[in-house]
């Protein structure tokens, strides 16, 4: 996809204003995807997920993602291309898949921290993007950088769930800066195995969180 998107550039010059799957043409107002692609982007299997990552008490993920369907390109442009204005685009999509009785407002939202090494290489953290596009729509509840990344793990990409989970083991610390909520709201990208979600949210437990429940925009089923 990478190299659809890179393609897309070139054409884009071309031919401005066409969608980066499709090359239908799209109003000012969209950006890079337009609304016939984004109408057929696979849901979740499920609502809320009953295979939950140890420590996590619920989990809901948008989108289903799998090698060469439309949710990998949105992640992969989002992620990877430096489509950074394509967050506003997955935060209200991503709204409209939420049971209303998802929402907690005593939460504290925590994006998944991205090393400093890998943020400043792409120059910004796209859950933390993510959670804000979403706050900025509901506005009740306060983002926190609650955990940071004190290890540089290699890109999980491609690898195996006992491989994920050591990859991430004790790769997150708290913020001692930040005061230490009742309940948390991790927000990621994409959930694969949940390794990672599963390690932040042990660190969160261990610091005295007592409920740690997962937002994230897709999932990848094994
Ligand atoms: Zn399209």
């Amino acid at each position: 996809m990478v190299t659809r998107v890179r393609e897309w550039a070139i054409w884009s010059l071309i031919y401005p204003e066409t969608c980066a799957r499709c090359v239908r043409p799209i109003p000012p107002s969209a950006y890079i995807y337009c609304d016939h692609c984004w109408s057929g982007i696979p849901r979740a299997e499920r609502e809320v997920d009953e295979a939950l990552p140890k420590y996590v008490e619920m989990l809901h993920a948008g989108f289903a993602y799998s090698d060469g369907n439309f949710t990998r390109d949105v992640v992969h442009a989002l992620k990877y291309d430096g489509h950074h204005p394509l967050a506003k685009q997955c935060a209200a999509h991503l709204l409209l898949t939420i049971p209303i009785q998802f929402w907690d407002e005593s939460e504290i939202w925590a994006p998944v921290p991205l090393h400093w090494i890998r943020g400043n290489d792409r120059g910004f953290n796209q859950s933390e993007l993510l959670a804000r596009e979403l706050a900025s729509r509901l506005g009740h509840n306060p983002i926190k950088s609650l955990l940071k990344r004190i290890r540089h793990t290699p890109a999980q990409a491609g690898t195996g769930v006992r491989a994920r989970a050591a990859n991430v083991k004790n790769a997150f610390a708290i913020n001692t800066h930040e005061e230490i909520p009742d309940r948390v709201l991790l927000i990621d990208d994409v959930v694969t195995t949940g390794a990672t979600v599963s390690e932040c949210a042990r660190v969160l437990k261990l610091a005295g969180v007592q409920t740690i429940r997962v937002l994230s925009f897709a999932k990848a089923y094994q």
